[in-house]
């Protein structure tokens, strides 16, 4: 049967199914998948057709090109697509938008571009030709020949295609001006004691604020950061320019960090990395591997081994790791082993590159895959393998709708395409350790150096002797000595300080009123560089209030220790060494974050600190010592999750120690020195840990007993979000009852731990069910159906297998 419509997914808000009548002309050539030019309202859009039908349609819009020779969308992909649409409850459009490069769908201009004026066959598309022929390239957009004409060109337009005498190529309307160059001010010399910076500065003090702004800052910021920001004059920088401590370079805002890296060539693996691969690769097409491996076992390796073969023989593979993983170092050993086939898909792509390396990968021209979150749908040709690396890592969740999980999607994906799927962790999520029997688990129990896992000492902060002189940084007489003999032995530091800014809040000694953001529930950090409260919710920031608000008492107190403390106090502790702070504050830059890991690596610097940053899959072999400053910081969130994160923080920071012959050491600082999340993590041991928080879980119930669902309430009345809330609360309550046979639990509505984000109150109900499909039709159904009268003045999400309940 001929198909007589389709329905066309457009990067539009509205949740409905856009439909269009197929005309004659292009009956063969639209099938699932394609990529379409149709009218909506008075503008040309590019869609995704999404189905078929075979009656009606006399009445609809027609389509009106078909832009490319093959569907652009595997129909893998759209499976993958619509899969999300149903286990998410969002929009299908959403789903695709949030898989395709917006470069390549959305508003757009069809351009109509010479190939050959012997191949159209004259007639009634001559004028067209002849407009063609004395156009710039021989190039002109649709809706300009339509107007010169003063008819419809479509018709003609696709004949001519097909007559080869004309290509049609879309292009994104606003493609946006060149990047412009920016004006960045490059640290020439790294003075990196405090002495140095005395005899450099003498009584400079703006010159020298700028050049601690800059350094602290990566080493490298632009001009404009540091006058609006941070408010120095120009007249400071170029000081700095003509002291002959910074060099001024011009350069494009964006740059790809990965050109011009040296690829690594593989080492030849270990005995037990070569089992661990011949595992993996007699594993069945479609079958799950848990890769578990202590840190620096060399899981890697492991993966990219076991892909060579299916990669070699013409097949593809797409490597997921954590965005902040995804540095020169990564990809090094990823191009070592695959070279040339690599795409990396990273954050900084412009759009134009980004649906270059789409099409290079939907085209077979490239076959492996290299990115964070999103590269799970990349449009990798006969995939045979999908790997997650650090599959623990939270940042695979997408935080807003569809709120998916990259883990769950591989698992679909690779169910879809009958591939391999690769979960490796040093500590896995408890999600995928609970399934562990269906997968088949690899398990690397040594570190491919030969050392032991290092020693971990827990330092009682309760009882422990600290250095007075630290003021408020909890700074053990313990840790001051262990820093003290690895500066002195040459070797290298990590200190791990969860938490920016200088200090957590400012506290009014008179009325002990603290200082809050005024659209967040939560109170704001104070910092020093450049000295404001900021808001680590929403951004908000203020100037360093001179007395209280409240009571007007002009004593204010900073509590709680922040990284930027720390630095200080480190600083005055250790003049002679060289420092740096590694935070989101530092790395504001887009490659910051990598730039201060390669100087480590190079030794230019004895003890990196800051936050969760420092902890991911680095490895550095002269790291002899790792210390964690507060383990606590993540233990007390009001979260079920907590002492999961804890551990993982714990044992993955602890990782990063004694990588090499010279053996190492970690250090924890707690109050809670019993906690068994911190006990486990101490003796490295995961599988006691990953036993007694499963069963803590089952008590209230939560994952990985249960599924859940976080329905999220917003608005910016509180009483309005409230009654809302109680509302729907009674209104999915008596749909679970009618439908569900108790297989379902409502618990809420209650005020979210996080009450207020960004001048928006915010309640939730927690649905909780053994049964995913269960749990699935109550989503969809409610996420649908909700009663109108509730819905006014607030927004409702549903978010589902929720990372956190905040
Ligand atoms: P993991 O991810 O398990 O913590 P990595 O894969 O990052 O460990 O490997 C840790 C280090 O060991 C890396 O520097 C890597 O280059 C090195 N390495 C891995 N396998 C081998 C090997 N077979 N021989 C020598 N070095 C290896
Ligand atoms: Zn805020």
């Amino acid at each position: 049967m001929i198909p007589r419509s389709c329905y066309v997914a457009l990067p539009l808000p509205a949740n409905k199914a856009y439909s269009y009548r197929i005309p004659d002309g292009l009956v063969d050539r639209i099938v699932c998948g394609s990529r379409v030019v149709v009218p909506v309202r008075t503008r040309q859009m590019v869609g995704v057709v999404t189905e078929l039908t075979h009656e009606g349609g006399e009445d609809l819009k027609p389509v009106l090109a078909v832009p490319d020779d093959s569907p652009l969308v595997p129909a893998e992909l759209l499976k993958l697509a619509e899969w999300m649409s149903l286990y998410y409850a969002a929009p299908l459009g959403r789903c695709l938008k949030s898989m395709l490069p917006s470069a390549l769908w959305g508003e757009s201009r069809l351009l109509a571009i010479l190939v050959d004026s012997s191949a159209a066959s004259g007639g009634a598309s001559a004028d067209i030709v002849k407009v063609l022929q004395r156009a710039r390239n021989g190039e002109v957009t649709a809706s300009s020949l339509a107007k010169r004409l003063k008819r419809p060109v479509w018709d003609a337009l696709q004949r001519l295609n097909r007559a080869g005498a004309i290509r049609l190529e879309t292009r994104p309307v606003s493609t946006g001006p060149r990047p412009p160059t920016n004006k960045v001010l490059v640290l020439a010399t790294a003075l990196p004691s405090l002495i140095e910076r005395e005899k450099t500065f003498g009584r400079a003090w703006k010159q020298r604020a700028a050049f601690e702004t800059i350094d602290s800052l990566g080493g490298e910021v632009s001009a404009s950061l540091l006058q609006e920001t941070h408010g120095f004059s120009s007249a400071v920088l170029n000081g700095l320019v003509e002291r002959g401590v910074a060099t001024i370079e011009h350069r494009p805002t964006s740059r790809d960090p990965f050109t011009g890296v040296s690829d690594a060539p593989p080492e030849a693996p270990t005995p037990e990395q070569l089992d661990a691969v011949k595992a993996i690769e007699s594993s069945a097409l479609g079958s799950t591997t848990t890769l578990y491996g202590v840190t620096g076992s060399g899981k890697t390796l492991v993966y990219l081994e076991s892909m060579r073969q299916a990669v070699n023989s013409g097949g593809g593979a797409i490597i997921l790791v954590p965005e902040i993983s995804l540095t020169p170092q990564t990809i090094a050993r990823v191009r070592g082993v695959f070279g040339g086939d690599v795409a990396v898909l990273h954050s900084a792509l412009s759009d134009g590159e980004r649906a270059d390396a789409w099409r290079d990968l939907a085209s077979g021209r490239k076959r492996v895959a290299v990115g964070a979150r999103s590269a799970v749908f990349a449009p990798v040709h006969r995939l045979c393998a999908v790997v997650l690396d650090e599959e623990h890592d939270a940042s695979y969740k997408n935080s807003e709708s569809p709120r998916y999980h990259a883990r769950d999607v591989a698992i679909k994906r690779t169910q879809i395409e009958s591939c391999r799927l690769i979960l490796s962790s040093a500590t896995p999520s408890l999600e995928t350790w609970s399934r562990r029997e269906r997968t088949t688990v690899v398990c690397l129990r040594q570190r491919v150096s030969g050392q032991a896992l290092p020693d971990v000492g827990l330092v009682d902060m309760r009882s422990e002797a600290r250095i007075r002189e630290s003021g408020p940084v909890p700074w053990s007489a313990r840790m001051d000595k262990a820093v003290e003999s690895r500066l002195r032995d040459g070797e290298q530091v990590i200190l791990l300080l969860n938490r920016r800014g200088f200090a957590h809040y400012l506290q009014c000694t008179t009325c002990g009123e603290v200082s809050g953001c005024p659209k967040c529930s939560i109170a704001l950090t104070l910092h020093l560089t450049p000295e404001r409260l900021f808001c680590h919710y929403c951004g908000f920031h203020d100037p360093v209030p001179v007395g209280c608000a409240v009571c007007g008492g002009e004593t204010q107190r900073s509590r709680g220790v922040g990284t930027q403390q720390l630095e200080h106090w480190l600083i005055e502790r250790y003049p002679q060494a060289r420092i740096r702070r590694m935070d989101a504050d530092t790395t504001v830059g887009k490659w910051s974050h990598s730039k201060i890991l390669e100087s480590f690596g190079k030794g230019e610097v004895d003890i990196l600190f800051g936050t969760q940053m420092i902890a991911k899959g680095l490895d550095f072999p002269r790291v002899t010592l790792v210390g964690v400053i507060d383990a606590d910081t993540s233990l007390h969130l009001p979260d079920f999750r907590s002492a999961e994160r804890t551990f993982q923080l714990v044992s993955q920071v602890a990782g990063r120690s004694g990588r090499s012959v010279a053996g190492g050491e970690v250090l924890i600082q707690t109050r809670h020195p019993d906690h068994f999340a911190i006990e486990f993590a101490a003796a490295h041991d995961f599988e006691n840990f990953a036993a007694r928080e499963i069963e803590r879980r089952r008590e209230p119930p939560y994952p990985p007993h249960v599924w859940l669902a976080n329905v999220i309430v917003s608005g910016e009345s509180e009483p309005v979000v409230a009654n809302a809330s109680v509302e729907l609360g009674r209104w999915i309550t008596e749909l679970v009852d009618r439908t569900t046979d108790g297989g379902l639990d409502v618990v809420g509505p209650s005020p979210a731990p996080l009450a207020r984000i960004k001048g928006r109150w915010r309640w939730h109900l927690v649905l909780r069910s053994p049964s995913r499909r269960l749990l699935g039709r109550v989503v969809r159904y409610g996420s649908r159906n909700m009663p109108r009268r509730i819905l006014s003045g607030i927004t409702v999400v549903y978010d589902r297998d929720p990372v956190s309940l905040f």
